[in-house]
């Protein structure tokens, strides 16, 4: 028996430079990326600039930065503002064979016509009488005309198709209109460069948030007339807050760089994407790269929409800085420290590391721990544990003093020693309080009330520090 060849996989992702890279899309090119190599399909990436207005050079290289940064590598590359001769081909044969025509209406009216359909609670269309008129050269443009398809208003079909997460979807050809394809020959719109690009880049699989499926029938349409087949759809749930609406600034960030700015690893952000709409088969939430592309197929993404939940992003990343050694970590983390501390000591970053690993959740809470590189600033009222008072305050630290600069040998700090010291403190002069102890020594070492326990800043700051910081404390008024 003779094998049939499968069709190879051709995915696409398509973005329009007319903003920065948005968590939205990157998910959808993380989704196109996963299914690419988990049947070794191929990764078009294809930058939609036909809008030259609202295109920048500058979003495009940072939608690039940001794909390149998660590690989604593509295998070929376009840009549609290089293809104009190829939309130009097709919609002149379009004209040519009277499947398109020059719709000759201006702005106004169309606005008009829009506004009205909207009053009268009707899917705004556009149904154009000059479809009809004979126009002597048909592809040359007699006015200040834009490009139309011929969609049959009277026509009671169904436009269909399968979608691979949504199943069935079907739209009434009637209101669909006859739909813009370009502003003139060599200014193609949205929907029409996309299905030349789908058909000439052999796209097996069009991947993309749910946001366009009302696009897919006016695509398919488009590809009929053109007389070309068309790739399979899969449209992603959308992204939502938490509150359930869709995902927008007010959610938090949207955009992609401020996650790379605040220190998110990609492996994390790549794990966290990939279950915005999809899980993986046991339910597990941490899985490696190459886990997930084993894993991952369409049918497996969901129907309803994605909860974008910062609290799961920013656990999932401190599950990856828990898999870095010291060495490893304190590379990550020393651009971040410089930043907020000026340049640093390597040696001394070094012995933060165990601190990081078990506190961050993105490498830039590393200006939360500023007294690990500078004198703490506070107001003494903070000494005061809550059932203390002052002259308390000033017996225990005095008596922490005593403990810490006796002849304890710093070299080797004996953290298990001191601790046992400190509790034998606090059992014999405040009651078995802890706190009147513990308390004003986390305050004195850090000026926060919030910090790792002080015996362990203790040891990492070094007894100079410590002692010192402890003396300040205790000249406070
Ligand atoms: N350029 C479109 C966008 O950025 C892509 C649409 C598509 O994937 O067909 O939303």
């Amino acid at each position: 028996m003779t094998k049939v060849r499968k069709p190879e996989i051709r995915v696409r992702v398509a973005p329009s430079p007319t903003g920065n890279l948005h968590i939205g899309n990157a998910r959808t090119a993380l989704f196109n990326w996963l299914f690419a190599k988990h049947h070794t399909g191929k990764l078009i990436l294809r930058i939609e600039d036909t809008d030259l207005e609202r295109s920048s050079l500058e979003f495009e290289k940072n939608i690039l930065n940001g794909l390149e940064w998660l590690g989604l590598k593509w295998d070929e590359f376009y840009k549609q503002s290089e293809r104009l001769d190829r939309y130009e081909k097709h919609l002149k044969k379009l004209l040519e064979e009277k499947k398109a025509f020059w719709c000759y209406h201006s702005k106004e009216e169309l606005e008009a016509e829009k506004k009205e359909q909207t009053q009268k609670k009707e899917a705004p269309r556009h149904i154009c009488e000059h479809k009809y008129m004979n126009h002597e050269s048909g592809i040359m443009n007699q006015g200040a005309g834009i490009i139309r398809l011929k969609v049959d208003e009277n026509s009671h079909r169904t436009v269909r198709f399968e979608d691979i997460i949504r199943g069935h979807v079907e739209f009434e050809q009637r209101v669909i209109g006859d739909l813009s394809l370009a502003k003139d020959l060599r200014t193609p719109l949205y929907n029409f460069a996309v299905v030349v690009d789908d058909h000439e880049m052999k796209i097996s699989h069009v991947i993309r948030g749910e946001d366009h499926i009302a696009n897919t029938p006016k695509q398919i349409l488009i590809a009929e007339a053109l007389g070309v087949s068309l790739p399979q759809f899969a449209h992603l749930p959308l992204i939502l807050g938490e509150d359930r609406s869709k995902l927008s600034k007010r959610h938090g960030a949207v955009n992609f760089d401020e996650y790379i700015g605040a220190g998110y690893l990609p492996e994390a952000l790549v794990n966290f994407l990939s279950l915005l709409g999809w899980s993986s088969k046991d339910g597990r939430e941490i899985l490696t790269k190459n886990e997930i592309i084993e894993q991952f197929s369409l049918e497996k993404v969901h129907k309803s929409g994605a909860i974008f939940d910062v609290k799961k992003l920013n656990w999932i990343n401190s599950q990856y800085i828990k898999q870095f050694n010291d060495e490893g970590l304190t590379s990550l983390v020393m651009p971040f420290i410089e930043k907020y501390f000026g340049k640093q000591d390597k040696v001394f970053v070094l012995k933060l590391a165990p601190v990081f690993r078990e506190r961050l959740e993105y490498l830039d809470q590393v200006k939360e721990f500023k007294y690990f590189f500078g004198e703490p600033e506070y107001e003494a009222d903070i000494l005061v544990w809550k059932k203390s008072d002052k002259e308390k305050t000033h017996k225990a630290l005095e008596s922490v003093l005593e403990i810490l600069s006796s002849n304890l040998e710093w070299e080797i700090f004996d953290e298990k020693y001191i601790r046992s010291e400190l509790d034998k403190l606090a059992e014999e002069k405040f009651g078995g309080d802890r706190g009147a102890v513990y308390w004003p020594l986390r305050v004195a070492l850090t000026g926060e009330k919030f910090s790792p326990d002080p015996v362990e800043i203790a040891r990492i700051i070094g007894k100079e520090k410590t002692l010192n910081r402890i003396q300040v404390a205790l000249k406070k008024p």
